[in-house]
């Protein structure tokens, strides 16, 4: 039995899912402070770097090359940050979240708002999620 939320939720198929292959899942996370923020999750239940295999090593640099470019074009984002924890839910997985151009706060004051859910505003009227995805056509 596998008690992993994130294996669970991929089995779930309840999420929107902007990308996916036999190695990886890409997507959308709710935010109220975040537009575009992405979760990227190993398809296999690994809990270190040390365990992603070439192929997943392979697709991770292509699918964040990606993400980093269509995130600019569809919303606009002047940078892409990236963090990894894994502590609470250990499935390897990648926090993507872009930072928009005159955004007030850059760094780690920005990802301690959006990790901590503060400042609500009304992001969820844009839809960002569809445009994206037209960009993992050759990936
Ligand atoms: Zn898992």
């Amino acid at each position: 039995m596998n008690s992993c939320a994130i294996c669970e939720k991929q089995l779930a198929h309840k999420r929107e899912v902007i990308y996916k292959n036999d190695r990886w899942m890409l997507v959308a996370v709710e935010s109220k402070t975040a537009l575009g923020y992405l979760h990227l999750e190993t398809k296999r239940h690994i809990e270190h770097w040390s365990d992603l295999n070439e192929a997943e090593q392979h697709d991770f640099f292509q699918i964040i090359k990606v993400v980093e470019s269509a995130l600019k074009e569809v919303i606009g984002s002047e940078r892409l940050y990236m963090t990894s924890m894994n502590e609470l839910v250990r499935h390897l997985h990648f926090h993507l979240i872009p930072r928009l151009k005159g955004s007030a706060k850059h760094g780690l004051p920005f990802i301690s708002d959006v990790m901590g859910g503060a400042a609500a505003t009304s992001l969820k009227e844009v839809d960002w999620d569809e445009g994206l995805k037209t960009h993992f056509v050759h990936v």
